[in-house]
């Protein structure tokens, strides 16, 4: 079940375990240790819906802007980045670190290349790492876990490494908004009305962090019982996921909880309605582009219940109507 949600995984210290042999096992002399977060990145501000809580957090997001992309892919399968093409041939989970054949092209030239899940390189103008290659078994299992960017668009303790390096050296993607997708966290256990939703978030940030190399959360605003909105990871910025759909253009609501095991409640129902409004509204998406995660990958997110609400109209009625009285 977890291994189609976004978060959190309880195997999930057999891949920091892994990660850390990476560097046991022999990393070249210059990458004893990633070096401190790249200085530059600014938080500028960006338009939120009225009422989002913005000061849940432990830890302010890492990661810095470039000219990137992050894609999950299985062998077979291919990204394209500008004018480069990578292509996954094999994943080897016998070896340690697992590792992968990676092919790259770019015009007429073309490079095979075996690469340490861990690793990172430069080839012909970009920057490759490979953030993570998890077991058959964990989170992602199956995945090669790829980031690309530019060379020119790095800072240069990025540029020059040749480790994947933590959350700090992740780049933040832009992209633009074009769908409208409800996720759910899908802890294992539910959200209770006793909790603080806030002891949640903190997790699971620090969990993207650690576990999944991930700069901030991987959804951009969540929900908590009472219909409370949190903001996550900066809108302007694809979000991150353990399955191979794409991320980017999708606007990511995600509800705190597992709602395969527990109830949505209606304060929860409609907040989700206006957050939707609010984005329709302000980035020009099309109503039909309102769905689930479970619309474009193999998941249950974001539970029973909200997929219900998804494919009876619920959701769209609801929009329309805070749409109407604008
Ligand atoms: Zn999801």
């Amino acid at each position: 079940m977890w291994c189609n949600h976004d978060t959190e995984g309880g195997m999930s210290r057999l891949t920091l375990i892994a990660a850390a042999a990476v560097c046991l096992g022999g990393c070249s002399p210059r990458s004893a240790g990633p070096e401190p977060a790249p200085a530059g990145t600014r938080d500028v501000p960006h338009a939120l819906p009225p009422g989002t809580i913005t000061d849940w957090r432990a830890a302010p997001p890492a990661g810095y802007a470039a000219d990137a992309n992050r894609t999950n892919l299985p062998a077979g399968a291919a990204m394209e980045f500008h004018d480069l093409r990578i292509r996954v041939e094999s994943i080897d989970t016998a070896t340690r670190p697992v590792t992968a054949m990676l092919r790259l092209d770019r015009g007429g030239n073309s490079d095979v290349r075996r690469v340490d899940s861990g690793a990172a390189f430069n080839w012909d103008g970009y920057h490759v790492a490979v953030v993570s290659i998890p077991r058959p078994g964990e989170l992602g299992g199956g995945l090669v876990m790829l980031e690309v960017a530019t060379l020119a668009s790095l800072p240069e303790v990025v540029a020059r490494s040749d480790v994947a390096g933590p959350a700090a050296f992740r780049v933040r993607v832009p992209h633009r908004i074009t769908h409208v997708t409800l996720h759910h966290t899908g802890f294992p256990e539910p959200l209770r009305p006793e909790e603080d939703p806030v002891v949640r978030l903190r997790n699971l940030q620090s969990w993207g962090a650690t576990d999944r190399n991930w700069w901030d959360v991987p959804y951009h605003f969540l929900i908590d019982l009472e219909g409370r909105v949190y903001e996550g990871r900066d809108w302007r910025y694809k979000g991150d996921t353990n399955t191979t759909y794409e991320p980017g253009g999708h606007f990511l609501i995600s509800v705190i909880g597992n709602y395969e095991i527990q109830e949505p409640t209606a304060a929860q129902v409609e907040t989700i309605a206006d957050l939707m409004a609010w984005a329709i509204d302000r980035f020009d998406v099309p109503l039909d582009r309102i769905g689930g995660h479970y619309n474009y990958a193999t998941t249950a997110c974001p539970g029973e219940r909200f997929r219900g609400m998804l494919e009876d109209g619920t959701f769209r009625r609801k929009v329309e109507e805070r749409l109407a009285r604008r």
